[in-house]
């Protein structure tokens, strides 16, 4: 498809500016660029297609199934979107005084309350813009804490290697030591392992729970005590809180601090690069330690202050506000009922397409799984010559997007599945088809999957080239 400056006409500009009625300021000259921008001329219809086309070359949760596992995609009611658009929160700045912001402070407020009663926290920061923003305050809290009481040997963090992979790369970016520990044969964390790894060096573990095999670790409460035993702090990665919530809580696993994806379970709109959020809860004795600035309420209403020992600024202003808005609604909408429901059925979703592929396919781990499932292609690769990225690559010319693949690593042709709870079970039972169809193809005539998709606009790019060179501007010739 052609680009907006390969469609660009000299002239043919369309402008829909008001004549200037205010005095015209004066730039000192040396501030004016000599020769205009080049920027593309192109009518409104025109500007109109080429975003449309983009659009249709584009796979969202509103043109199909999007089961892609560990990311959530399930439906954003529009309602969200209404009242995160309302003037009264769109139309402030974010340096207005707080006097004239007290209805914001107050949805900040009250997102805070509902999301620490469904976590078990005692306090939260909405700040972090992300996931993995979320895990670096979260680990900072962790950090201050041990430092506030002259613990400066504590430099070491447990991770299992079923955690999601920002849970390393944040434990680095704050400065420790990650350690590594394997899983036991059921896929939870190896006891001993943890019991072997403890020390007066631990500053906590990191626990991806359900884990990234999309199980619900069994020892919760034993890995928590052992880890608290040895003096360390236990922090949960909640991104996948849409299989738990309104069922378990955190806090009451011997949780000590909790990120959330906001994105994910509280249904804001992601994918395409954000924006997101990851607020970070946190039990009373860490709440000195979060961000600023804080949100509280007095009896004059609410007001901004800095928490005694706060780690500073983690984001400018009060995080991604609008975001923060949807989930608020989100919450609302479902209420105390509807949260439990919506877990439960994102589970129950998972297990029922996971009933109708195993046996044919082969599943990381036996059992019940929790909102997701990962299916291994190794025997596939080996035995009939497809691999875990033919089988996603032909999904697309069913209008489905691929599952995750290739994660989690420690499944060597993994295909991670997450259906959510919002598909219909006749949505599910076509997906299910469709796999079911391309494993039959593929056991036939394994090239016709090497070669797929063969009915989309582009095939199979050339993605080690996308990722090292980018191109990411247009050059003039
Ligand atoms: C998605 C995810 C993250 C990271 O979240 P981002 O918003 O992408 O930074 C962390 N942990 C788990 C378990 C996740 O699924």
């Amino acid at each position: 498809m052609k680009l907006l400056f390969e469609r660009s006409v000299p002239g043919r500009c369309h402008d829909l500016l008001p004549a200037c009625d205010v005095p015209v300021a004066e730039f000192d000259a040396s501030l004016l660029r000599g020769t205009a921008p080049r920027l593309p001329e192109i009518s409104e219809i025109d500007l109109g297609r080429h975003y449309t086309e983009l659009a249709k070359q584009t796979h969202g949760v509103n043109d199909g199934f999007y089961p892609l596992g560990s990311c959530t995609m399930k439906y954003n009611p529009r309602v969200n979107e209404e009242m995160a658009a309302l003037p009264g929160f769109t139309q402030i700045h974010p340096l207005q005084p707080i006097e004239t912001v007290q209805g914001c402070l107050e949805a900040l407020y009250t997102a805070e309350q509902l999301l620490c009663e469904i976590t078990g926290m005692d306090g939260m920061t909405l700040q972090p813009a992300a996931g993995a923003h979320g895990e670096y305050t979260g680990l900072q809290l962790i950090r201050s804490y041990h430092l506030s009481r002259g613990d400066t040997a504590r430099n070491k963090i447990i991770v299992p290697d079923s955690a999601h992979g920002t849970n390393p790369a944040s434990a680095s970016m704050v400065g420790y030591k990650v350690v590594s520990i394997p899983s036991n044969p059921e896929g939870g964390v190896d006891l001993d392992a943890l019991r072997a790894a403890v020390g007066p060096d631990t500053a906590g573990l990191m626990l991806t729970n359900p884990n990234t095999v999309g199980l619900f670790d069994a020892n919760i409460l034993e890995i928590t005590k052992i880890v608290h035993e040895a003096g360390g702090l236990c922090y949960y990665d909640g991104a996948n809180l849409n299989a738990i919530m309104g069922h378990v809580r955190p806090g009451d696993m011997g949780f000590d601090c909790v990120h959330l994806n906001l994105h994910k379970t509280f249904s804001t709109p992601h994918g395409g690069g954000g924006p997101g959020s990851g607020p970070a809860g946190c039990k009373e004795f860490l709440k000195p330690f979060l961000p600023t600035p804080h949100v509280k309420k007095t009896e004059a209403g609410y007001e901004l202050y800095a928490p005694e020992q706060s780690m500073g600024k983690v984001r400018s202003f009060y995080g991604n506000f609008l975001v923060i808005l949807k989930a608020l609604t989100y919450v609302l909408t479902l209420g105390k009922e509807g949260i439990p429901e919506a877990s439960a059925g994102a589970v129950l979703n998972a297990n029922y397409m996971m009933s109708k592929l195993v046996g044919s396919y082969d599943m990381a781990c036996k059992g019940l799984c929790m909102h997701e499932f990962v299916m291994d292609l190794s025997r596939q690769a080996h035995d009939h010559g497809f691999t875990a990225m033919d089988v996603a690559k032909r999904l697309l010319d069913f209008g489905m997007h691929p599952p995750t693949m290739y994660f989690p690593l420690i499944v060597h042709e993994a295909l991670m599945i997450e259906p959510t709870e919002t598909e219909s079970p006749e949505t599910l039972d076509e997906a299910a088809e469709v796999y079911l169809q391309i494993l039959a193809e593929g056991m036939a005539d394994a090239e016709k999957l090497h070669n797929a998709p063969l009915n989309c606009a582009i095939s199979r790019p050339d993605e080690v080239g996308a990722a090292r060179n980018p191109i990411v501007r247009y050059t003039f010739e």
